[in-house]
Formats: structure tokens, C-alpha cells, sequence
């Protein structure tokens, strides 16, 4: 009992700072998005695609997880975002709302129409905390295998988008599309899906698109978490 009352402590205090997080972002009309993936599944890359496409229309800040170096905020910098913090957590699988509170900080929000903010590749944990998001998105990708979404099934039942990456390796893999499809359907019948290269550029044009529209408010997911 003692240990589960000192976790429920520490979620209701993340909730706290993620209140804050919106209470922040909402009167700016700031959208905000939680990349979450396993590792190497292509989070940065997509990111790094969005941001070269989207970057002219659309002013992109990015907080980037990782558990050590800058590498990857200096990739999204490089594409082109508007702003970019990147967060150490030294050991920490998941990003934290005050984590996140603390990025918030050294943005400049007035150079930010969408937020994204990347976090630790892992499938287990960062999915229990709030990051005061307005869109979750699963990323996932054909190296991985498609039984990732039976696997670790709350990471997808509790997103509103699964972006699965690496569709051009397809032929060289054993990758089921429509059973990893049906596993998460299964979970998540409200699910929106993309499929994307990365690498190719195939199936990125429809993310974007929709991404933007979504962005400026012009279409919804129909979930129930976007309407809190
Ligand atoms: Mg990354
Ligand atoms: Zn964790």
C-alpha cells in the first residue's frame, strides 16, 4: 500500500505541472504533440521530414528527449525548426511534465505555432505521463516486427495517431502490415494511421498535410482525449 500511494504522489504531481503545461499553451492557441516510439524507429527522421516540409508554412518548436547528448536537436535544428530545446534526462526512460516545464521555459513560444516534443524511445513507461499534449503519436516501424502493438498495448491504446515508418523495406522484411493494423485496431478503434518512409518520402505528403490541417484546427481525430 505505501509503495502505491508514493506512485499515485508522484502521477497527480505530473498532472499538476501538466495542467500547467496547457494552461500555457492553450491561450498562445499553441497545438502540442508527444512523439513517443521505441528506439530507432524513426522519430527524429519523421520529425526532421515534417519540419523540411512543413517549416515554411508553419513555425515548428521542438523539445527533444534523450537520455544523453544533443545529437538530435541539433538534427531538428538543422532541418529548420523555429525552436528547439533539448532535454538530458541521465538515465530517466521517460520525459516527465516538469521536464517538460523546464524546456517550456527557454522557448521563445512567440516563434512557435505547433509543439512537438519527442520522447525517450521506449514502448513501456512514457505513455503513464502526461505531458500536458494535445495529440499523442505512436510511431513504429517495419524493422521492429508487427506484433509490437500486442506487445506493448497501452502505449497504442492510448494514442490517437500510429505513424508506422519504413514501409519502403516492405519487401525485405516480414512485416504483416494489416495484422500489425488489426492489433491495434483491436486496442484502438479510433486510431488514425500513416504509413511513411522516411527515406523514400512515400506517405509523407498525407502526414503533412494532415498534420498542418490538424495544427490549425481544420480537422479532428474524433477521440475523446482531443476534446479535453
Ligand atoms: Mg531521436
Ligand atoms: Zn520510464
Amino acid at each position: 500500500m505505501p509503495k502505491l500511494t508514493i506512485a499515485q504522489n508522484i502521477l497527480a504531481a505530473n498532472d499538476t505541472y501538466a495542467a500547467g503545461i496547457r494552461q500555457a499553451l492553450a491561450p498562445r492557441h499553441i497545438f502540442s504533440i508527444n512523439f513517443m516510439s521505441s528506439p530507432g524507429a524513426g522519430k527524429t527522421a519523421l520529425l526532421e521530414r515534417t519540419i523540411e516540409r512543413l517549416g515554411g508554412q508553419l513555425q515548428i518548436g521542438v523539445i527533444e528527449g534523450d537520455v544523453e547528448t544533443s545529437a538530435d536537436a541539433e538534427r531538428i535544428e538543422a532541418a529548420g525548426a523555429s525552436e528547439t530545446v533539448q532535454i538530458n534526462t541521465r538515465g530517466n526512460c521517460h520525459l516527465e511534465a516538469h521536464m517538460v516545464q523546464a524546456a517550456l521555459d527557454q522557448l521563445d513560444l512567440d516563434r512557435v505555432e505547433l509543439l512537438i516534443i519527442e520522447n525517450i524511445g521506449n514502448l513501456i513507461c512514457p505513455n503513464a505521463w502526461d505531458l500536458g499534449e494535445d495529440l499523442r503519436v505512436v510511431i513504429t516501424s517495419t524493422t521492429e516486427g508487427d506484433d509490437k502493438p500486442s506487445k506493448y498495448p497501452q502505449m497504442f491504446a492510448d494514442a490517437q495517431v500510429v505513424v508506422i515508418n519504413k514501409i519502403d523495406l516492405l519487401p525485405y522484411v516480414d512485416y504483416d502490415l494489416e495484422k500489425a493494423r488489426r492489433q491495434v485496431l483491436a486496442l484502438n478503434p479510433q486510431v488514425r494511421f500513416f504509413e511513411v518512409s522516411c527515406r523514400t518520402g512515400a506517405g509523407l505528403v498525407e502526414w503533412c498535410d494532415w498534420l498542418a490541417d490538424f495544427a490549425r484546427r481544420e480537422v479532428t481525430s474524433g477521440s475523446k482525449e482531443l476534446q479535453r
